[in-house]
């Protein structure tokens, strides 16, 4: 049998996109190995089933600035095929997208199998062919430089050119150092925060936007502003997530044991000091409960850290004393809570680690070290921040690394 010209081992996001533009231009025996029963699984759950495909963050450097890892390098890639290719690329072949007001982009149809549908059509149109259940175990070059790729079940495909985009999977890892590649140490990234902080969970489900939140950890200070939402296990939302990516070495480091502060107040000190000083003048008489010096705090947090500080809510503000008010006021600029570990749940887990981008040629995504053997998406040390980030660099890497396997036919 002739050697296929591409074997892309992950039918994921990564490898369907370097499948079909090599396909597109004009590389003619592609197959695509999915170890599992099922293509693209990812991205069928992924966006809460919405598929968040990419961000409407059109210019290339601002788009490589969502990359707390690899963002340096991808902004030659971007440079090449940034969002706004992205989007173009899947409305070119019927996919109607949307951007939503925080700049998230999703199918019109609000299902991420309108883009498996998408890229599977695009596929067979151009003669892919899919093998499932295919979990490549092994990759030896033979004398004549081809790939002999061995599934666990010792069935042989035999290829010049391969893709590994096995995702966050440990075998693809494996593969890659088998082939001569370095790994940086695979750790989770874009989790939430647990703490046994007592009563929290009374305000599970209150959101607060744009709030400033910190970790010191050693020395360094990690820190993000954006919106916080309180869950029954600890904090999550953006804000959240976005740490979670930017702190995620040092986090695994610290086996997710951490304090977490949160400056809940929008004012600075002297601001909330006269503001707390006008409440007690002019509204004096009123409870603690009934009036809060920060309108946006919902009353069940604003009850929860009077809790905390261990003040009555049912106290008078004109009865309120220096002492007690100076506590509020530290409180509201920086609460501080121990977080015990990472949440039960990733809302959008990817992992920040993989194959060493130096090892990398990122005008073609060919490996430096083993010719013929290319990467996309999450097997590269490259992770991004919640918002599309993740697929857009799949799209990214998949479609550069099409583009040079079909420049090698020429
Ligand atoms: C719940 C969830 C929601 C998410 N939502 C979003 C979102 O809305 N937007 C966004 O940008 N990102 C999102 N992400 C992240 C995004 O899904 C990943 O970044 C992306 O799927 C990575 O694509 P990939 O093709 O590199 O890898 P994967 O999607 O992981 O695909 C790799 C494929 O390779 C196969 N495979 C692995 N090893 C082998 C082997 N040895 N042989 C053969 N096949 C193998 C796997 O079965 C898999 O199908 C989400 C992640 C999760 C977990």
């Amino acid at each position: 049998m002739d050697p296929f010209d591409l074997a892309v081992i992950g039918g994921g996001a990564a490898g369907f996109m370097t499948a079909i533009t090599a396909a597109e231009n004009g590389v003619k025996r592609i197959i695509i190995l999915e170890g599992s029963s099922k293509i693209m699984e990812k991205v069928r759950i992924s966006g809460g089933g919405r598929c968040n495909v990419t961000n409407a963050t059109w210019i290339p450097n601002e788009l490589a600035e969502n990359y707390p890892r690899g963002g340096i390098r991808l902004l030659e890639s971007f440079n090449r095929f940034a969002a706004g290719d992205v989007f173009d690329w899947f409305e070119k072949r019927g996919l109607k997208l949307k951007i939503e007001d925080d700049l998230r982009v999703f199918p019109v149809s609000n299902s991420s199998s309108d883009v498996i549908n998408c890229l599977t059509k695009a596929a067979i149109k151009r003669n892919v062919e899919i093998s499932t259940r295919f979990f490549a175990k092994e990759i030896l070059i033979t004398g004549d430089n081809l790939f002999n790729i061995l599934s666990r079940q010792k069935e042989k495909i035999i290829a010049r050119n391969i893709m590994l985009s096995t995702g966050g999977n440990p075998s693809g890892y494996k593969l890659a150092e088998n082939l001569g590649h370095s790994i940086v140490k695979p750790v989770p990234s874009l989790f939430t925060f647990s703490t046994k902080e007592p009563k929290l969970n009374e305000c599970s489900g209150v959101s607060i936007q744009n709030i400033d939140i910190a970790i010191k950890l050693n020395n360094k200070t990690f820190q993000n502003r954006g919106d916080l939402l309180i869950t029954h296990w600890g904090f999550s939302g953006p804000a959240v997530l976005k740490l979670s990516s930017i702190a995620a070495r040092e986090l695994f480091e610290q086996k997710y044991k951490f304090d977490l502060i949160i400056k809940w107040s929008n004012l600075e000190y002297k601001e909330l000091k006269e503001k707390m000083n006008y409440i007690k003048v002019n509204k004096g008489k009123l409870n603690l409960i009934n009036i809060r010096p920060l309108p946006f705090l919902t009353k069940r947090l604003w009850i929860f850290l009077l809790n905390k500080l261990d003040i009555n809510q049912n106290r008078k503000w004109s009865d309120l004393l220096a002492d007690e008010r100076e506590r509020i006021i530290d409180c509201l600029l920086k609460d501080k809570y121990v977080i015990s570990g990472k949440g039960p749940f990733g809302e959008e887990f990817v992992t920040s680690g993989g194959v060493k981008i130096n090892e990398v040629n990122f005008k073609t995504m060919e490996s430096l070290i083993c010719p013929g053997l290319f990467f996309s998406g999450e097997v590269l040390d490259v992770d991004g921040i919640t918002g599309g980030f993740n697929f857009q660099h799949c799209w990214t890497s998949g479609w550069l690394a099409g583009k040079a396997i079909a420049k090698l036919k020429e």
